[in-house]
C-alpha cells in the first residue's frame, strides 16, 4: 500500500475517534465521515436526466430532442440554464436545513461533488462563480453563507474564478420560506442586489454562474440573474443543490 494511502487511512481513523461519524442527512451514527446513512440515502432523489432544457425542471415526458417545459416555452426565464442535483422533497429538506441551519458544514465536500455532477457543462462554460449573497444581518446571525460555501467548493483549477462577494444584498428581505409565489416576487426583486463596484469589471461581458442551495419558484435566482445582466454580464446559469420540482415558476 502507497504511503500517501497509509497516511490518509490514519488520518481518517483519528478524525473518526475524535469526531464520530453522522450521516449528513439525520445525524446517525455511520460508518464514514460525509455520507448518509442508508434510510437517508432511500429518502432523497437526485434530477434525473428528463429535465427542461432552460429552468432544469424534472420532465415526465421528453420525447422532444429539445425539451422544454410549460412554463418556459411561454415565458422564458430571465436566465440562460438552472441545474439542480436533488428534488426538494422531505428527505433532501432535512438534510439542507441540517446544513444551513444547524451548521453542519462538513457536509459541503458531497454537495459540491453533487453539484459538478448536475452542473457540469455550466462549471466548464463559466467564466465567474457568484454565490447568491445573504444580507449582513443573517450572515452576522448564522455565521456563514451556505450559497458562498457551495461556490468555493466547486473546483476552480483552470476553471472559473470566485467571486464570492460579486453580489451584495442591498436590502434586508423577509425569508422567503412559507411565501406563495406572488408573494415571493413582491419580497424580492432586482434591488434587493446589486454588483460589488470592484467586480464590475470581472462580470462585464462574461458568462457568469450563480450558485445558490435551493430553487424554489426561482425568484431569487432571476433577481441576481437580472442585476448581473444589468451589469452588463453576458449570460447567467444556476447551479443549486436543490430544485421544488414544482411548476409555479416565477420572475
Ligand atoms: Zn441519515
Ligand atoms: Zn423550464
Amino acid at each position: 500500500m502507497p504511503a500517501i494511502e497509509v497516511c490518509s487511512r490514519i488520518g481518517r481513523a483519528i478524525l473518526n475517534g475524535l469526531l464520530p461519524p453522522r450521516c449528513i442527512g439525520c445525524g446517525a451514527g455511520v460508518a464514514e465521515q460525509a455520507t448518509l446513512c442508508a434510510a437517508c440515502w432511500t429518502g432523497i432523489r437526485f434530477v434525473g436526466s428528463a429535465i427542461c432544457r432552460r429552468c432544469g425542471r424534472p420532465l415526465a415526458n421528453v420525447a422532444a430532442p429539445e425539451p422544454i417545459c410549460g412554463a418556459c416555452a411561454a415565458s422564458p426565464p430571465v436566465y440562460d440554464r438552472a441545474r439542480s442535483a436533488l428534488v426538494y422533497d422531505d428527505g433532501c429538506r432535512r438534510m439542507v436545513l441540517r446544513f444551513k441551519h444547524g451548521g453542519h458544514i462538513e457536509a459541503v465536500p458531497v454537495f459540491a461533488r453533487w453539484l459538478l455532477q448536475a452542473g457540469a457543462e455550466l462549471v466548464a462554460d463559466a467564466d465567474v462563480v457568484v454565490p447568491v449573497p445573504l444580507h449582513r444581518w443573517r450572515l452576522m446571525a448564522r455565521g456563514f453563507n451556505q450559497s458562498a460555501l457551495l461556490a468555493r467548493a466547486l473546483p476552480r483549477t483552470g476553471g472559473p474564478r470566485l467571486a464570492v462577494d460579486g453580489l451584495l444584498r442591498t436590502r434586508a428581505t423577509d425569508s422567503q420560506q412559507g411565501l406563495s409565489a406572488t408573494a415571493r416576487q413582491r419580497n424580492i426583486t432586482s434591488t434587493a442586489f446589486t454588483v460589488h463596484p470592484r467586480h464590475c469589471a470581472a462580470i462585464a461581458d462574461r458568462r457568469v454562474l450563480l450558485v445558490d442551495d435551493v430553487l424554489t419558484t426561482g425568484a431569487t435566482v432571476s433577481a441576481c440573474a437580472r442585476t448581473l445582466l444589468q451589469a452588463g454580464a453576458r449570460a447567467v446559469d444556476v447551479l443549486t443543490l436543490a430544485r421544488t420540482d414544482r411548476p409555479d415558476r416565477v420572475d
